[in-house]
């Protein structure tokens, strides 16, 4: 992946107004682990880096990355290792408030099947926003709730 750099990437996404609402820097905290995951991301197999940042109902920030391997299977998506490890540091209630998910692609990448239902899970509501940003700093980003994302979902309450 082509080396990126944050805080200038930051600054153009916040000179376009992509941001948004940057409560308390939270916005660009988010952004930041998301690319900074991404970086990191072990993905020898299909060279695809993708980055999470997750912010829980406790106004922490969680990055994740995708880790692959030789099997092709039991691979781990970014989105699923931010939830794993807000969970590893706030518990099985961990709740997310908002996602930033990174692909180094043209154009916002949306989130898988099984992230789309991992995310459902964890959200502290249907109205949860997914912010899908790419390498382009100047592109907007798409921004999908949980409901938007997933529409007549299954979920726990459909077990109880
Ligand atoms: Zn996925």
């Amino acid at each position: 992946m082509r080396y990126i750099d944050v805080p200038k990437y930051i600054s153009i996404v916040k000179k376009w107004g992509h941001l948004g609402a940057d409560i308390n820097g939270l916005r660009s905290q988010q952004l930041e682990a998301a690319i900074a995951a991404a970086q990191n991301a072990y993905c020898p197999y299909s060279k695809f880096h993708v980055g999470a940042g997750l912010l829980t109902v406790f106004a922490n920030v969680y990055g994740g990355c995708n880790v692959e391997n030789v099997m092709y299977n039991g691979m781990s998506h970014a989105e699923l290792t931010a939830i794993t490890s807000a969970i590893v540091h706030e518990g099985s209630d961990m709740r997310i408030m908002q996602m930033v998910v990174w692909t180094p692609t043209p154009e916002p990448c949306p989130s898988c099947g099984g992230c789309r239902q991992l995310i459902r899970e964890h959200a502290a509501s249907d109205e949860v926003i997914v912010w899908a940003f790419c390498q382009d700093p100047t592109v907007p980003p798409t921004g999908m709730n949980v409901k938007e994302l997933l529409p007549k979902s299954f979920g726990p309450d459909n077990i109880k």
